[in-house]
């Protein structure tokens, strides 16, 4: 067997966690990023250095690799798109980028194929002309370059049309009290398609982002088959291959509504790698390589939180109490290697797993509580 050679446009810690999969198959993963100590290459990454806006540097990776990914959306769709028409092999197919990459083409695709997305109005951010046109509270999403909830701006009335944001994209209906879902969809070249179970996403405000994740969700079951029926038929509208995160809200009175979705592996997927048969990563792998998908099936309840940087430190990574969660049986925790700590960066994540979900849940609440991840100086301003 040849050894498979994979390129990634992005050096952060998704591609930190496809290099640990890779290398443990006898692979090797390319990482394209400026920094020759980016998470990717920290995780076991091969650096390849340059810029994942520049077409140049996009080639120089395909020169080295037979097939070429992302980390994240934020890439020169143009020059993969370039690729593949070269005959190169690129997953998910830049075609497939183009639209996703677009939080209004995203929504359209939706519209187009009767998914039920909360309904919405394309809306430039220039005046505040049209911002209420779904009513208030106003939810405006810029289309494109948002993430991690930077590129949305809930506006409550007239009186905050100033905190609009200067960008194009749509206004969409409010949804209020939500619970947040999220399906990992994988899909191969031949159009099989593979969900792992729905999962309940809490949010942290501060940063909006996830907070802690429940696997499975706890909902019933039919809402939670829909779900993944509902994300499946959302990738295939898209032609999706690779791994997708779909995010779904369950409005208070039971009905699902596609929010977005991630073209790549997703935070709300890393329990897999310890709860589940297959892990979105080593099933991105076989998607790369041409392999047969292998099983998603969850063996045991599991919660996972984001290990994010404390709010009173900057400056080198200090870490407190990983000891104390190494040697508890079901807490597995991953830090991504990065020597510098600010509030809220994403500095890893643990996920916990148990026989039931209580007890995932009880376990996931002390583990919160042991472990520390901060900056060494303390922020005095
Ligand atoms: P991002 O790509 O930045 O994650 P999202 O579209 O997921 O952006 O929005 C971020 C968060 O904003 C969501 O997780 C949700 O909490 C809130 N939100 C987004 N859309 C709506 C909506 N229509 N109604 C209520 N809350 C919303």
């Amino acid at each position: 067997m040849t050894e498979s050679k994979i390129g990634i446009v992005g050096g952060g810690q998704l591609a930190g966690l496809l290099a640990q999969e890779v290398n443990r198959l006898g692979g090797q993963l390319f990482s394209l990023d400026p920094d020759p100590q980016c998470p990717a290459v920290l995780m076991g990454a091969e650096h390849v250095e340059g810029d994942r806006h520049s077409a140049k540097d996009i080639q120089k990776l395909a020169s080295l690799v037979d097939v070429i990914t992302i980390d994240l959306e934020d890439v020169n769709v143009e020059a993969l798109a370039d690729l593949s028409a070269e005959g190169f092999s690129v997953v998910p197919d830049p075609k497939t980028l183009q639209l996703m990459t677009n939080k209004l083409h995203q929504k359209e695709v939706f519209q187009a194929h009767n998914l039920p997305t909360s309904p919405f109005t394309p809306y430039d951010g220039s005046t505040s002309e049209g911002l209420d046109s779904q009513g208030w509270p106003a939810v405006q999403k810029a289309a494109e370059g948002g993430y991690d909830g930077r590129g949305v701006a809930i506006i409550e009335g007239p009186a905050d049309a100033g905190n609009r944001l200067p960008a194009p994209g749509f206004v969409e209906a409010f949804v209020p009290g939500a619970i947040e879902l999220s399906v990992m969809v994988a899909r191969d070249a031949l159009g099989h398609t593979k969900t792992w179970a729905t999962t309940e996403m809490e949010f942290d405000d501060r940063g909006n982002l996830l907070a802690y994740l429940i696997a499975p969700a706890r909902i019933p079951e039919e809402t939670s088959d829909k779900a993944r029926d509902l994300a499946t038929r959302a990738i295939e509208a898209f032609h999706g291959v690779g791994i997708f995160g779909v995010e779904l809200f369950l409005t208070q009175s039971g009905e699902l509504l596609i929010n977005e979705i991630a073209p790549r592996t997703h935070n709300s997927g890393h329990y897999t790698i310890d709860a589940c048969a297959t892990s979105q990563f080593r099933q991105q792998y076989n998607i790369l390589t041409g392999k047969a998908m292998e099983d998603t099936r969850q063996n045991s309840p599991a919660v996972m939180f984001n290990l994010l940087g404390d709010i009173d430190y900057e400056g080198d990574t200090v870490v407190e109490g990983l000891d104390v969660l190494l040697e508890t049986i079901g807490v597995h925790p991953y830090l991504y290697g990065k020597q510098s700590c600010f509030p809220l960066r994403k500095m890893g994540h643990v996920t916990v797993v148990a026989d039931t979900a209580e007890a995932a849940q009880a376990l996931g609440d002390k583990a919160k509580t042991q472990i520390t991840i901060r900056g060494d100086k303390r922020i005095t301003s």
